[in-house]
């Protein structure tokens, strides 16, 4: 066996399994077994049904009278039974999980876990988890749970590595300084609990392989980062000033900072790789500008790259006017671009100076004179080839400078132990005369009463209204099952009922590009009141004049994300709210009540990383531009051992090539971290 074999190569897995598999990302033998159980269920503390108290319960039984409807008003499919054993029977309901009709054979014997609680005013056991009898490991009672791809569900992947327990003996060692076998014996228990204790110790090692690979990777960067040549561009202090005087308002310290550490990096002849965190409003988009205009003084050309045509357009449209004052030829290149060619020639010919675009401008035919500066918005959006593509585009040869710029902010703790050899710059100063967000938890009951007269308030002030919701249409399966979700159409629909005379749009992602701009532009010339829309507006978007923003069933989101939404509003001097709809009666989470407290992305960075404990999967930058998938970023003993050890490697003159393993592993981070 090898691990970068195709998956399909495994024992039970066909055609159509794989490429299912290979559209979750699972590609190779070995992402399929580092695919790690996103939880545990714990079936061990089986009660008898007659025993049953209302809360978390995990009972053994038969299912009988599976019967499924949808229920008409709030279009919900929901599939109800009953769970029988020897000492009684109990009702049981799963709201939008249709494949349960399907899952149970009526002779055999399953444990389910979940809550026993009054659902529509009777006592039930709500969405449980479930698992064939005979499958758990009986001596642990442990059961992983795998997040769903496709058709596939959690029991699928147990039986897909069951089928494969026998190859976990293959799997060789990766690290330099760890102990033989502990690589498959830790992948081996993950999947195959035996207790509380091998999970944790598994994960403790899988973390570390995890956090040596990526901060080794941040290393390597480094070193091959500073063999790289680029053109050198002088720092202009005159011309500089001259546009600095020329802006609008002030630049904050925090902008004239990290400007500055910028303008040192383009000095050299070695590349700039430098992150631009500032916080959602920092305005991190004139710092760019500067680097850009600075770029042009020297004669390079700038590539500016904005995950969406929305943001390209706005950035474009907020920039040009004040570079070709000084001179600057900019031009916009997305996929609604009409005239592609012309303008692609004038781009190679070295006429256009600044190209602002999105996906369009790393097609292959996009060339340029003298790439010398390449500017990336919210980094995170972008995938790993399309980033090396860029460093391909000048044909001097010489890698192009890079900024990278991010809202989501990394927590001050790991900027020293993960990230201590990435260059970054910190805007952690708002513009002056902004005014803090007021956020407020509304239970979805209160909506009439108090954020009704609110939206009529803010228009009639000729403000504008954002309502971000889960979902384009409703029947869209969601994550949340147990809640309702009213989607992007329907809300727009309840809204034009109740301010029949307001100008109510709705705008999501999968709509024509074209279509997009322009209700973004409308939006933006205030010729829409309230724009419902979905998280597409997370990014980015500047438009000052709304001053409303409501996210409705805000627990559905993280930390990190809510705050991204919050950030459209507040842009300017007015006051702005933000109400976080919750629906259902449950208390809400601290997350709401620390978006509630706090508008500082730094502190709720901070808090966000408590709040993981260990077995959380998913990083502190929720959108892959570091899917940390086993390490918590909390795991802070296991993270300065990581640091310490890939120092310890990095120096040892060892041949790295020797590790193979290894090197396959943190390729991924390398590309995740540099452009070249
Ligand atoms: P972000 O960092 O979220 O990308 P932007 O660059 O979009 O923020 O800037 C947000 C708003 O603040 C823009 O309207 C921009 O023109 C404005 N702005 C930027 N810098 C300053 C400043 N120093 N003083 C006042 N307003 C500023
Ligand atoms: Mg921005």
């Amino acid at each position: 066996m090898n691990l970068s074999d195709p998956v399909e190569t495994l024992r039970g897995i066909g055609e159509k399994t794989a490429e299912t598999l290979k559209k979750a990302g699972i590609k190779t033998v070995r992402d399929f077994f580092y695919n790690l159980p996103r939880n545990y269920e714990n079936f061990q503390a089986a009660t008898s049904i007659s025993e049953m108290r209302p809360g978390r319960v995990v009972v053994k039984g038969k299912i009988e009278k599976l019967t499924s409807r949808r229920a008409r008003k709030r279009n919900l499919s929901i599939v109800e039974g009953i769970i029988r054993d020897n000492t009684g029977s109990v009702r049981v309901v799963w709201f939008n999980q249709n494949y349960r009709m399907r899952q149970f054979a009526p002779d055999k014997e399953y444990l389910f876990s979940g809550t026993y609680e009054l659902k529509n005013g009777r006592f039930q056991l709500v969405s449980p988890s479930s698992a064939l009898y005979t499958d758990v490991d009986l001596k642990s009672g442990l059961s992983p749970i795998y997040v769903a791809h496709g058709g596939l569900k959690s029991n699928d992947f147990r039986r897909l590595l069951n089928a494969s327990r026998d190859k976990f003996v293959e799997i060789p060692d990766l690290l330099p300084f760890t102990k033989t076998g502990i690589r498959k014996e830790s992948l081996f228990k993950a999947h195959f609990p035996e207790s509380e204790k091998t999970i944790s110790e598994a994960r403790e090692y899988l973390a570390y392989e995890e956090l040596f690979e990526l901060i080794l990777a941040a290393k390597l960067n480094r070193r091959e980062n500073e063999k790289l040549k680029s053109t050198p561009i002088k720092f202009n202090a005159l011309k500089i000033r001259d546009f600095v005087g020329k802006l609008p308002f002030k630049l904050t310290n925090a902008q004239r900072k990290a400007a500055w550490e910028i303008f040192q990096d383009m000095e050299k002849n070695q590349p700039m790789n430098r992150l631009l965190q500032g916080d959602v409003g920092s305005g991190k988009t004139m710092v760019a500008g500067m680097a850009a205009y600075e770029t042009f003084i020297g004669g390079g050309q700038v590539a500016f790259l904005a995950p969406t045509a929305i943001l390209a357009t706005q950035h474009f449209e907020g920039i040009k006017p004040l570079l070709s004052s000084f001179g600057v030829k900019t031009a916009l290149l997305t996929g609604a671009t009409k005239r592609k060619p012309e303008l692609k020639k004038q781009i190679l010919d070295g006429e256009i100076d600044v190209v602002i675009g999105t996906h369009a401008l790393l097609t292959d035919d996009t060339e340029f004179k003298n790439l010398a500066l390449v500017i990336i918005d919210e980094q995170h959006r972008f995938g790993v080839e399309q980033r090396q593509k860029l460093a391909l585009k000048s044909p001097s040869g010489l890698a192009p400078h890079l900024l990278a710029m991010t809202a989501t902010p990394i927590p001050r703790s790991l900027q020293l132990t993960i990230f201590g050899d990435l260059d970054v710059s910190i805007l952690d100063e708002l513009p002056k005369g902004r005014q803090p967000i007021e956020t407020k938890i509304l239970p979805e009951i209160e909506v009439r009463d108090i954020l009704y007269p609110e939206i009529s308030k803010t228009v009639q002030s000729g403000q504008q209204v954002y309502w971000v919701c889960k979902a384009i249409e409703d029947n869209e399966k969601t994550k949340t099952e147990t809640i309702d979700i009213t989607s992007v159409k329907t809300r727009t629909k309840k809204l034009k009922e109740i301010f029949p005379k307001l100008k109510i749009e709705f705008l999501y992602g999968k709509m024509k590009p074209a279509e997009k701009d322009e209700i973004m532009e409308r939006f933006s010339k205030g010729k829409i009141d309230i724009l419902v829309s979905t998280t597409v507006i997370e990014v980015g978007v500047d438009v000052p004049n709304a001053t409303l923003m409501i996210i409705e069933n805000a627990e559905g989101y993280g930390l990190a994300q809510l705050h991204q939404l919050r950030g459209r509003v507040g842009r300017g001097s007015k006051k702005s709210e933000c109400f976080l709809l919750t629906s259902g009666d449950m208390a809400p989470s601290r997350r709401l009540k620390e978006l509630e407290k706090s508008t500082d992305g730094f502190y709720l960075a901070e808090v966000d990383l408590k709040m993981r404990g260990p077995g959380e999967i998913y990083g502190a930058l929720q959108h892959g531009a570091l899917d940390l998938r086993i390490a918590s970023l909390s795991d802070t003993k296991i993270i300065a051992r990581a640091q310490a050890d890939a120092e310890k490697f990095l120096n040892s003159g060892e041949d790295m090539l020797k590790y193979k393993e290894l090197m396959a592993g943190i390729s991924k981070y390398q590309q995740i971290t540099t452009l070249n």
